[in-house]
């Protein structure tokens, strides 16, 4: 069999590349009744990327159901069936920082919220990944200053007082669980971009409490002490 090539978005090398297509099925379909007629084609296709030979999914569907109708600039009616794709692994848009995956052993319902928020992601389930935002800023709370049952803002402060956060980041922290809580209790679905900046936020407080510290602690050792 010839090998064909597409487009397609490779989470690899996080672009377009040239995919080869290694096997491929068409399926057609017809279902008629009294009423009316309906057809439609699916073609599933394996895709390997040509840069990094990472493979995937394609599924691309066509139906009677969803035609478009034009005047093509000739006057003559034209119609249009608009393709519908599905990849299977989802293209990805944002990658899980992968130092999450050291918090496994010490902070593991920490890692296993972040994991679900990620999967919920690669799903395109964004109001999900909403509520996960808001569940993993309750567990740095719980695991840092504790007093479960306190108000937020007490639990914020405290964060504050514990010098975990400066006050001049107070209120970006607070916009976050923001976030979170009308996702989760007002049924707001944000946008994408929206919730990129949530997460940029929560990772940035991450990273200083459990990748930061700890990484200094490994550093201190192997530098060389001051001339007395
Ligand atoms: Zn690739």
């Amino acid at each position: 069999m010839e090998i064909s090539k597409i487009k397609a978005h490779c989470n690899s090398c996080k672009q377009e590349t040239n995919h080869d297509v290694k096997a491929e099925y068409t399926n057609n379909w017809q279902h008629e009744d009294e009423y009316n007629s309906e057809q439609g084609w699916i073609t599933y296709q394996v895709i390997s990327c040509c840069g990094c030979d990472q493979t995937k999914f394609l599924m691309s569907e066509q139906s009677s159901y969803d035609v478009e109708h034009y005047t093509n600039h000739n006057g003559e009616h034209e119609t249009h069936f608009p393709t519908k794709k599905t990849y299977f692994p989802e293209n990805e848009w944002r990658e899980m920082p992968k130092w999450v995956h050291h918090l496994y052993s010490d902070e593991g319902s920490l890692y296993e919220i972040y994991s679900e928020l990620y999967l919920a992601l690669r799903s395109n389930l964004i109001r999900l990944a909403g509520m996960a935002s808001r569940s993993a800023i309750e567990q740095i709370l719980n695991k840092t200053v504790g007093e479960e049952k306190s108000p937020f803002d007490r639990r914020l402060q405290l964060l504050v007082d514990n010098n975990f956060i400066a006050t001049s980041e107070l209120e970006t922290l607070k916009t976050a669980l923001d976030f979170g809580n009308a996702t989760t209790h007002r049924s707001w679905k944000p946008k994408k971009e929206d919730l990129s900046i949530a997460l940029d936020i929560i990772e940035n407080l991450m990273h200083r409490i459990y990748v930061l510290a700890e990484n200094a602690k490994t550093l201190q050792p192997k530098i060389p002490p001051k001339n007395k």
